[in-house]
């Protein structure tokens, strides 16, 4: 698999990908793309200008026609290859993201392994495809309706997941018979292209499947392009809401999936040995890069909170931050620089409005990697609603505990909280756990479970400003955002002749 192109002299310079070809288009634009870890720049980045996008979507455009015609069996043979080409180059593909994401390398597996899963989903398209027919809707009238591809899609993604947000996305495109242009994060572009190559590989017609390098430029070429039919979007809130308004402005369908917020409900009854190891994955992992993290604890008692704190204190001194691909590391650097400066940003402001530091994550070094842009596991007590690293997405390793005094009071904050991604609730009580699962105004809601990510097979996606559009990702709803429905009314006359009928048509 070629990752990058080498056309030009070191760094090397990560490519566009249009009509089964890695090209460096017409765009003069790079950008840096860094190794977290070692926090220098390993490789450049093409950004698209709008000829670049334009001649992905005109390339994108010819290519769907046959491809929609292609019978969806068909498509999903080619899909059925493309999941075994993943299971072979898991190690491949994981090495690529991690190094430049910073995530763990094992984590990185899994990342890759929850993208494939939709890729499985996707294998089902003849039979997730199937219309509905009703006979004899009048006198020797049926109907039926089907379902057809929209034209070509276009996927904006996020840093956090290069492989599993695009794999959200592209495979129910394809198998719906849409062409696909995704446009990943300029932060960690490189398994993009990978991806690109094995849908190759598995006999993917070229140019059914683009990758368009780029940033603001390349998106808004996009949202504008009179040839794009969808937009599917994954990224912070404030981008979300753009590319939705944006979207909508220019005639597209939309789905756009933004921040989070997500908390973890620990009653009093709650096995806490369990639920302070959930919160510890699902805070840190990832460095708390995941829009699914648990970055609030809500303890409901007092006695509880002690005891979830000190649980924390402790679990928390045994993990290991460093090199991603070393092994029994729990947590890589944070992506960028600046993502470093904002979570310690953070860090100062929670201190200064008064919340309690239990663990502080600044300063952590790893030796040989003291460029890196790390921080360590990050805790919180004593954190109120009003205070910013209550109400804002932090997106790193901090976790603030907040204490109330009862259910009510927990389920209050949830649903005042402006993001509803996903929650989680802790508990024995198979009471209080239906009473939260139905009463969380929460998209994604998890009992006794860390981070409540639906399979593939079921939809992903939030509330309130979690989300904008009207479809989930993936599962049923990724079907029905990928196609758009045609009903048929058909009338085989007998011989004899059919009478005009000015009246408006009813079942006779
Ligand atoms: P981001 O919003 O900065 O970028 C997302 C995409 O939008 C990138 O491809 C980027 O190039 C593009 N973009 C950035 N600024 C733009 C602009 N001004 N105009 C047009 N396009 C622009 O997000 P990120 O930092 O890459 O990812 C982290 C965010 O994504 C977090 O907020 C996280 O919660 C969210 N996220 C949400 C989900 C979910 O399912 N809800 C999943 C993963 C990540």
């Amino acid at each position: 698999m070629s990752v990058v192109s080498t056309k030009n002299a070191a760094p090397t310079v990560v490519g566009h990908y249009i009509g089964g070809q890695v090209i460096e288009g017409v765009g003069v634009r790079r950008a840096p793309v860094f190794n977290p870890a070692l926090g220098r720049v390993v490789r450049q980045v093409v950004l698209a200008d709008i000829a670049d996008v334009d001649a992905a979507v005109k390339t994108a455009v010819a290519a769907q026609v046959a491809w929609g015609r292609t019978p969806a069996l068909q498509r999903a043979r080619v899909l059925f290859r493309f999941k075994e080409l993943i299971t072979q180059n898991l190690k491949v593909l994981a090495r690529a993201l991690s190094e430049e994401h910073g995530k763990t390398v094992a984590d990185a597996e899994g990342e890759v392994t929850r993208g494939m899963e939709v890729v499985e989903f996707a294998c089902g398209a003849p039979h997730l495809l199937k219309g509905e027919f009703s006979e004899s809707v009048g006198t020797g009238v049926d109907s039926y309706g089907i379902r057809q591809p929209l034209g070509v899609v276009a996927g904006i993604t996020p840093f956090n997941f290069p492989a599993m947000v695009p794999m959200w996305m592209f495979p129910v495109a394809l198998a719906c018979g849409n062409a696909f242009i995704l446009k990943p994060s300029e932060r960690d572009p490189s398994v993009s292209l990978l991806l690109a190559d094995l849908l190759k590989q598995a006999g993917l017609p070229d140019g059914v499947f683009n990758v368009v390098q780029g940033d603001k430029v390349a998106v808004d070429a996009l949202l504008e392009h009179p040839q794009i039919a969808a937009i599917s979007f994954v990224g912070s809130t404030p981008i979300a809401r753009y590319i939705q308004a944006q979207a909508v402005a220019h005639g597209k369908r939309v789905q756009a999936l933004g921040g989070a917020k997500n908390h973890a409900v620990i009653m009093q009854d709650a096995d806490l040995d369990a639920a302070t190891e959930a919160l510890v994955g699902a805070a840190y992992g990832s460095a708390g890069e995941r829009c699914m993290a648990i970055s609030v604890a809500v303890a409901v008692g007092d006695e509880t909170a002690n005891a979830l704190v000190a649980r924390l204190k402790q679990r928390i001194g045994s993990l290991k931050v460093g090199a991603p691909d070393a092994p029994g590391i729990d947590m890589g650097p944070l992506v960028t620089e600046v993502a470093q400066a904002r979570v310690t940003g953070y860090i100062e402001a929670g201190t200064k409005a008064g919340a309690s530091l239990v663990v502080d994550g600044r300063g952590v070094k790893v030796a040989g990697l003291e460029q890196g842009f790390f921080v360590g596991p990050t805790l919180f007590d004593h954190v109120t609603a009003d205070m910013t690293i209550y109400r804002e997405e932090i997106f790193g390793p901090v976790l603030s505990v907040v204490r109330v005094a009862d259910y009510a009071a927990a389920l209050r904050l949830i649903n005042g909280h402006e993001f509803a991604n996903g929650t989680t609730i802790f508990t024995r009580s198979g009471a209080i756990a239906h009473a939260f699962s139905r009463d969380v105004e929460v998209g994604m809601v998890g009992v006794n479970v860390p981070i409540p990510v639906p399979m593939a097979f079921h939809s992903f996606g939030g509330w309130r400003a979690s989300l904008f559009g009207d479809h989930h990702m993936h599962g049923p709803e990724g079907i029905r955002f990928n196609t758009r429905l045609k009903t048929v009314t058909q009338r085989w006359p007998e011989p004899e002749a059919v009478r005009a009928d000015f009246s408006m048509p009813t079942m006779k």
